[in-house]
């Protein structure tokens, strides 16, 4: 009961402070809350909801549905619902690779439709397999790998019934696929087993993997770890940050190719194959793949690019709803292809080659049984070819024993293995030290070894993820200077726009090609101090054509006021007129009006100046200049500036 009084209170006040004059605007954040108590529903924010206003607020709500009104404040924002399994909802934002099992039910009915048989899906399967290459960038990234590539091979570890022998292997110019080889006992020629790693904690490290590796080895496959983009020792060459790009997505699948090139030969071939360096066979008409998690979306996308991969095994990943959360899953628009696509219907490029997909109760998997399997079944359906699913009822995200079993008894089956009873037992867990190519501290790294993503990034066609988001940061900047000012003129606010982005892209690209190295190191004439560091940024900047600046200016004054294209440069320098004026107010307590006018006007040309400029830290040596002459300025008329700044400090201190 006095929940709906404290409601009614709050609808009551609301009815009264708003009107339309100002859009019956409400906050967020207060909206989000009473529709919680209205409903009784918990709804967890994981957003931000600090400062945002909804317009027509209370106008959006459904007194009959609280998911209507949450999508109706929500969708403002690119925020939204997600219901919890407890009825509980989590406010988050927009996933682009993440949607509901509902969605994918009618993606892939939509799907169903656009091949009634055999014939028109292999049209679709042949769009598909072109266009996720162009989504990729593929054919380019290709053409830059190693031809005659560096191999460093690990002595072999002897075990019971398989040896290990680690490797790495370039696959672009000065960056290395690293990894470990399970290599079964005898000279084969012996199944190949690509095992890209998941996000498993400890990567291929994990208890789990190892296991999983040195069985298959025992059963008489060569199973090939290798680590993520950027985990394991990647990251000596890119860094860890580097796994969470686009360029993860296109390397960790191009090194799974790079890998079976190097072992097996680019060509598909129909007899055994000797690899000089294993001194080993191997049988080309069995390479399968097999991964879990993320290791499984690899799995399915090595199954879409690469014909030499006869079985294949994603594990705890396929679903029709969900991408894969990381971007060296999604990074690159692969589903966007041939008007829009998922896993489901990309793993199904695979037929009718044996496929096994693994799922389980506990994670987005969960509706392979009731969506993506019969989906599966209805595609391979059309080659009268099997497809099959262990669906683990009661288990969750990992790969535990009875995934593992599952693996064991797909491969023993289509490759036809002698050693079909797996017996884990036998395993030996490794140590990570072990495991490594390079060495505890990277200290095998090969001479001449990319140290940064932006190395590999140059041989991909693309921007540098680097310069994507670089772009990406500038345009969101300036939308938002562009809200503030609400020009309520469309037209005007994309030529004002243009220009924005256009000088700040210029700045930064000006800023990156002229380091402060490419100033030489002298004297600074103002002090007769050597230059500092950014003193030469701020010279190396300075070099900038003056067409720059005009065009900048010009562009502005073309549509705005003089008092909006203020508020601009204020936005480029962050009020720091306003900000340095205050601070000589507070040490001059009894400035001039002629005093004040002088030090705003020398402010003004530092920030008119200083815009040009990409670097906070140079922007504020420019506002120093002309700080320095207002000061300067002072002294000229009669102040002692050092002793009224000395007294001014002396003042916060005792204040303290
Ligand atoms: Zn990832």
């Amino acid at each position: 009961m006095y929940r709906y009084i404290v409601a009614f209170l709050l609808l009551t006040s609301v009815v009264r402070a708003q009107a339309f004059e100002n859009q019956f605007a409400r906050p967020l954040g207060t909206m989000i809350g009473e529709l919680g108590s209205r409903f009784g529903v918990k709804l967890k924010v994981e957003v931000d909801t600090a400062g945002k206003q909804v317009p027509w607020a209370d106008f959006r709500i459904r007194p009959y549905s609280l998911e209507e009104s949450l999508s109706g404040i929500l969708s403002l924002f690119d925020y939204r619902a997600v219901k919890q399994t407890d009825g509980s909802y989590k406010i988050r934002n927009y996933e682009y690779m993440r949607r509901t099992p509902d969605d994918g039910r009618n993606m892939l009915r939509y799907l169903n439709t656009l091949y009634p048989d055999k014939a028109s899906w292999e049209k679709r399967r042949s769009c598909l397999r072109s266009e996720a290459r162009v989504a990729l960038g593929w054919e380019a990234a290709m053409a830059e790998m190693v031809p005659d590539p560096r191999f460093q091979l690990g002595e072999p570890r002897s075990y019971d019934g398989y040896k290990v022998r680690n490797f790495a292997l370039e696959t672009l110019p000065g960056y290395y696929v690293t990894g470990s080889l399970y290599l079964p006992a005898g000279k084969g020629p012996f199944p190949l087993l690509l095992m890209p790693n998941g996000h498993w904690p400890e990567g291929r490290y994990n208890k789990d993997e190892q296991i999983r590796f040195a069985t298959l080895a025992r059963m008489g496959v060569v199973s090939v770890s290798y680590d993520l983009f950027g985990w394991g020792e990647s990251a000596l060459m890119v860094g860890a940050v580097a796994h969470r790009t686009s360029t993860a997505h296109v390397v960790q699948l191009l090194n799974g190719v790079a890998i079976l090139d190097f072992l097996v030969g680019k060509t598909p071939a129909l007899k055994p194959v000797y690899n000089k360096h294993l001194k080993i066979s191997f049988d080309p008409s069995r390479i399968g793949a097999n991964g879990g998690s993320g290791g499984g979306s690899q799995v399915i996308m090595l199954g879409v690019l690469d014909d030499r991969i006869a079985a294949a095994c994603p594990t705890v990943n396929l679903a029709s709803h969900f991408d894969g959360g990381c971007p060296c899953e999604s990074g690159m628009p692969v589903s966007l292809s041939c008007g829009g696509t998922n896993n489901a219907e990309l793993a199904a490029t695979f037929a009718p080659k044996p496929l096994r997909i693994i799922s389980d109760d506990k994670d987005w998997t969960a509706s392979v049984p009731t969506l993506e399997y019969p989906y599966l079944q209805r595609i391979y359906g059309f080659y009268g070819a099997p497809v099959s699913n262990v669906h683990l009822a009661g288990e969750g995200h990992d790969f535990g024993p009875n995934k593992r079993k599952a693996v064991y008894g797909f491969f023993a089956e289509v490759f036809q293995l002698q050693h079909a009873r797996p017996d884990e037992s036998k395993v030996t867990i490794e140590p990570k030290e072990l495991m490594l190519s390079f060495g505890v501290k990277g200290e095998r790294l090969p001479a001449g070894a990319v140290r940064s993503v932006q190395q590999v990034d140059r041989h991909l066609n693309k921007k540098t993820a680097a310069a994507i988001s670089s772009d990406f940061d500038i345009e969101k900047k300036v939308n938002s200077w562009l809200d503030s000012l609400r020009l309520g003129d469309a037209a005007k606010e994309a030529r004002v726009r243009a220009v924005l982005i256009k000088h700040q892209k210029i700045v930064r690209d000006w800023h990156n090609d002229h380091p402060y190295t490419s100033v030489p190191a002298g004297i600074n004439p103002l002090n007769g101090k050597p230059l500092s560091d950014i003193d030469r940024e701020v010279i190396a900047n300075s070099g900038k054509p003056a067409s720059v600046h005009t065009d900048l200016m010009e562009g502005l004054r073309k549509d705005l006021t003089e008092a909006q294209v203020e508020t601009i440069l204020d936005f480029y320098t962050i009020g720091k007129v306003d900000f340095t004026m205050r601070g000589f107010k507070a040490i001059v307590p009894d400035l001039t009006p002629a005093e004040e006018a002088y030090i705003l006007q020398q402010l003004k040309l530092a920030r008119e100046q200083a815009v040009d400029y990409k670097r906070m830290k140079a922007i504020s040596a420019i506002f120093e200049i002309y700080k320095t002459n207002s000061e300067q300025y002072l002294n000229a008329n009669g102040r002692n500036w050092r002793k009224l700044y000395k007294d001014f400090t002396d003042q916060l201190k005792k204040n303290k």
